[in-house]
C-alpha cells in the first residue's frame, strides 16, 4: 500500500483505529503505516485528538511494535481470549512512560494532555485508549469482520452482526454464493 490509502474507516474508538493500520486475512495481512509518510497520513487522517509530534521524533518501530500489540490484545479480547502478558507490559510501559494525565479542557468533548512530550506522548495517548477500551466490561462490543479481503476490527451494533460495513456484507454474501454455485459465482464476479 502506498501513502494514497484513503482512511475512510476512521472514526471508530481510537485503540480500533490504531489496530486497524492493517488490512487482510490472517497472512495476507497488507501494512498500511510502514513508513513516516504513511503513519503521518494516518494521524492526520485520524479524528480523535492526538499530541503534536515532528517527522523526525517519530520511531516507527516503537509504533509498530505498540500497533501489533494493540492488534493483538483487541482481537483476543473480541474473541475471548485471555490477553498476553508481554502485550499487555508492553501497553502499560508506554502510559507510564508518557505519564499521559489528561486535562479538562474548555470545549465539552475534549481534552488536553498535562505536559506536551512529543513523541512518547503520542505512544502513551495510543496505549492510554487501548487500556480505555480493552478496561470496559463490554469491550465495546468489539469483533472481527470476516468478509473477504478485510478483517479488520469494528463495534457490533446488533448481537449477531459479522460484517464491519454493508459492503463487507456484500462481499461475503457473493464470495458464499460463489463457493456453493461456481458457475453463477463468475458471473457475479465479473
Ligand atoms: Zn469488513
Amino acid at each position: 500500500m502506498t501513502s494514497r490509502t484513503r482512511w475512510i474507516w476512521l472514526g471508530d474508538h481510537l485503540a480500533v483505529d490504531f489496530a486497524n493500520t492493517t488490512i487482510g486475512l490472517g497472512v495476507r495481512r497488507a501494512e498500511l503505516i510502514g513508513t513516516v509518510e504513511e503513519f503521518r497520513a494516518w494521524i492526520e487522517a485520524e479524528p480523535a485528538w492526538l499530541p503534536a509530534v515532528d517527522d523526525g521524533d517519530i520511531e516507527l518501530g516503537q509504533v509498530l511494535e505498540q500497533r501489533d500489540a494493540t492488534d493483538r490484545l483487541l482481537r483476543c479480547a473480541a474473541r475471548g481470549m485471555p490477553l498476553a502478558t508481554e502485550d499487555i507490559e508492553l501497553i502499560n510501559s508506554r502510559v507510564r512512560a508518557a505519564g499521559v494525565s489528561r486535562l479538562l479542557a474548555t470545549v465539552p468533548g475534549t481534552s488536553r494532555l498535562a505536559a506536551d512530550a512529543g513523541f512518547p506522548a503520542l505512544l502513551g495517548v495510543l496505549g492510554a485508549a487501548t487500556v480505555d477500551l480493552l478496561a470496559r466490561d463490554d469491550l465495546a462490543a468489539i469483533a472481527i469482520c470476516e468478509a473477504p479481503g478485510c478483517g479488520q476490527i469494528f463495534h457490533r451494533s446488533r448481537r449477531n452482526q459479522r460484517w464491519c460495513s454493508p459492503g463487507c456484507g456484500n462481499r461475503a454474501r457473493v464470495d458464499r454464493h460463489r463457493h456453493r454455485n461456481p458457475v453463477a459465482g463468475a458471473v457475479a464476479a465479473r
